[in-house]
């Protein structure tokens, strides 16, 4: 309902929306408040107000949760606190290469009955979309107490491929909801900007180390967007001239010498949850292992932060874990620049194992409720 509306050109209209959005994007930041509140905050009329939250209220984006307590008495009704409703939800899949984590969030950022579907490895094709479809049609009638709203898909590589334009053809038109779908890492520095917690900051970098690694930029608190990319590929920066040949065609990107792949195949392990165990019991090769990633990766990164600014630097990713070698390295060489006294702090991200999910639904919010 909320895309078409958007459909909407006139100039009137728009400006209408984009208040409504500012009155969301409050809500989001400063939590639960009045209208009189939000009047002040906005510098729109009381009577405006009014009818903006009646109308979001009528959408059920935001609920009425009780009358705020006044000191002083006063003839009049109560003030009436508003919030964000917590049972708008948006079912959030993240489309991995072995499974995918499917669940519902809603508009603070909360995921509820997250689960992981993995695929058999000798699925391909046609035969792989239609069981990925089965099984979100599975989820949806198992939890048939939740209505979802949207759908927001995330996955990692091109998002142009046939297949995946597939996937959210068939989503359509199976379950009537319009259905949104970005890159995986991209969409989860949308899901750091609205939800982390970091949001504050004006200026981070978000990399996510998997199969490979990837990574998002937010700027003067907008996320970087360029259409004509994938985003930002940190992944494909060179470390090492003529080094280790990579799918992109260069030799020696960091993705060829940090990656979850390469840190299992290189500890002999057969699941991250085995490198965290060897850690927890100092196994030297792993400490090893895991500090030269962050000296790599510190280096890349470092590089980076020279070209462009930022405060933080968020790494997501199971092998990120606390104290992981990884970030306190990646610490290290950051803190070696001395060209300016400004300082960058390289922290964990703020999601767990409901990162996908959460990441899936903020671009399905961007698109239609927020406008970070
Ligand atoms: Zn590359």
């Amino acid at each position: 309902m909320i895309g078409k509306i958007l459909n909407n050109n006139s100039v009137q209209f728009k400006m209408k929306q984009s208040n409504k959005s500012l009155i969301l994007n409050l809500l989001l930041t400063n939590g639960q408040t009045t209208r009189k509140k939000l009047a002040a905050l906005t510098n729109l009329t009381a009577a405006t107000i009014t009818n903006l939250t009646n109308e979001l209220i009528n959408e059920q984006l935001i609920v009425e949760v009780g009358t705020a307590e006044s000191k002083v008495v006063r003839k009049g009704p109560k003030s009436i606190i508003l919030d964000l409703n917590p049972t708008h939800w948006t079912l959030g899949i993240h489309i991995r290469m072995d499974r995918m984590e499917i669940g519902f969030a809603n508009l603070k950022g909360k995921a509820v009955k997250v689960e992981n579907i993995p695929f058999s490895a000798n699925m391909a094709g046609n035969q792989l979309l239609d069981f990925k479809i089965n099984k979100i049609m599975e989820y949806i009638q198992k939890n048939a107490e939740i209505t979802a709203v949207s759908i927001g898909v995330v996955t990692y590589g091109l998002m142009k491929d046939d297949r995946r334009l597939a996937l959210v053809k068939q989503l359509e038109r199976q379950f009537h909801l319009p259905v949104y779908m970005d890159h995986h890492v991209r969409a989860m520095t949308i899901a750091e900007r609205m939800f982390g917690s970091y949001k504050d900051s004006k200026h981070f970098l978000v990399v996510y180390i998997g199969q490979g690694i990837g990574s998002g930029l937010t700027i003067n608190g907008q996320v970087y967007s360029n259409e004509a990319s994938l985003g930002n590929q940190l992944g494909h920066m060179v470390y090492m001239p003529n080094g280790k040949p990579c799918k992109c065609g260069q030799r020696g990107c960091i993705e060829q010498y940090v990656s979850e792949k390469l840190a299992l195949e290189e500890l002999n392990c057969s699941s991250i949850a085995a490198i965290i165990e060897k850690l927890k019991n100092n196994d030297e090769d792993c400490i090893h292992v895991l500090t030269k990633y962050g000296q790599y990766l510190g280096t890349v990164i470092s590089s980076f932060i020279h070209m462009i600014y930022v405060e933080k630097v968020i790494l997501g990713g199971q092998l990120i874990f606390d104290n992981s070698p990884i970030l306190t390295e990646t610490q290290k060489y950051v803190d070696q620049s001395k060209l300016t006294n400004r300082q960058t702090s390289v922290v964990r991200s703020s999601f767990r194992d409901d990162a996908g999910v959460i990441a899936a639904a903020s671009i399905a919010f961007k698109k239609n409720i927020y406008t970070f």
